[in-house]
């Protein structure tokens, strides 16, 4: 039996926006969760909207399968907390590592929590955070700084996806990188190269006003894949070598290719963008003769997800430009709407559930 705060919530039904089939999402009345032992219930705040949630929306998703509660990148207060659960308090304001793992395998012995066989995602695989209430693992909560508002904590789950990939693809200090596709991990991908004193920072886009933004955000140097020849420009940036590193996180094939160009030789290619094409065509050729090294990147452990969340404490990444929207949840279509059509500039667009927090 959990230790409850009645404040928090009052009727035994709550709202959730359920992904009944690709394209359509619906709010409905559902049971609030259960909570087990070791859990602890969140009245969610914000959750932001995923690449890989508009992947399900857009039913290109393997891994995602309707109907399902979506949102995994969200802030929240608790409310109830199991018996056994010791360290949090009702009141408390949390984001949360939405990762589900089994505990028991080889990788999760070992800490890889991002390795486990039996990986999932809340709002990936079981119903997630576009709901008023979440039940969750102890051990995933994270308090959130006084300092961190429940909008920017929304942004700790791309981050810890931008540490990772960084920390796991760099074998040492690196003089340049280039990054292709700077929405909201790009973005942080930039923040954290930045926060690295990484000299050389190119962002590659298509379309000029995330360039701008990738700006600000502290890239050094920006290409329009649209408007110039992005692979030349590398190379004359870094002395005709290539860029030391290259993030592929636009997911697309030309980009992939101009990673696989403008990365010099014995460099690294981190992979972090999703695919919608099923096969893309790699040429061997050019990674064996040039000896690169194709990293890739599957979520965070939780080290990375701390480490992420001392970046906001400190303010060392400023995820707040990146906030395009705020939507409340009886918008959800509206907000996903804007991601897909893309008639005006969105990056990371938040659903704010509750006024709490
Ligand atoms: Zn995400
Ligand atoms: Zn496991």
């Amino acid at each position: 039996m959990g230790k409850r705060c009645s404040a928090g919530r009052k009727k035994m039904r709550m709202r959730a926006v359920v992904l009944e089939r690709p394209g359509v999402l619906k709010m409905i009345d559902k049971d609030y969760p259960e909570i087990e032992d070791d859990e602890v219930l969140v009245k969610v705040c914000v959750c932001g909207i995923c690449g890989s949630d508009l992947h399900a929306y857009n039913g290109a998703s393997p891994d995602i399968q309707p109907p399902i509660v979506l949102g995994h990148e969200f802030t929240g207060v608790i409310v109830e907390t199991g018996g056994s659960v010791q360290n949090l308090q009702v009141g408390e304001r949390v984001c949360v590592n939405p990762l589900i793992t089994c505990g028991q395998c080889f990788f999760c012995l070992i800490h890889q929590d991002n390795r486990c066989q039996k990986i999932g995602v809340l709002g990936c695989q079981i119903d997630g955070a576009f709901a008023e209430y979440v039940a969750v693992k102890a051990k995933r909560v994270y308090r959130l700084p006084s300092n961190v508002s429940c909008e920017e904590g929304a942004l700790l789950e791309p981050l810890a996806v931008a540490v990772h990939a960084v920390r796991h693809t760099l074998r040492g200090m690196v003089n340049s990188a280039a990054v292709f596709g700077v929405g909201a991990v790009g973005n942080l991908v930039i923040q954290v190269l930045k926060n690295l004193n990484v000299p050389l920072i190119i962002a590659v886009d298509v379309l000029s006003w995330r360039l701008d933004l990738a700006k600000k955000m502290g890239a050094t140097t920006v290409l329009n894949a649209r408007h110039e020849d992005v692979v030349k420009k590398i190379l004359a940036l870094t002395n005709g070598l290539g860029a030391d590193a290259s993030f592929e996180v636009a997911g697309q094939r030309l980009a992939l290719e101009q990673a696989l160009e403008g990365t010099r030789k014995g460099g690294y290619i981190a992979l972090i963008g999703l695919h919608e094409e099923e096969n893309v065509p790699l040429p061997l050729a050019t990674v064996t003769f040039k000896e690169l090294s194709i990293i890739g990147n599957a979520v965070y452990d939780n080290t990375d997800f701390e480490t992420a969340l001392e970046l906001l404490k400190t303010r060392k990444v400023n995820p707040t430009p990146l906030i395009t929207h705020v939507f409340p949840l009886e918008e959800a279509s509206k907000a996903f709407e804007v991601l897909t059509r893309r008639s005006e500039p969105a990056v990371k667009v938040l659903l704010r559930i509750s006024q709490e927090g």
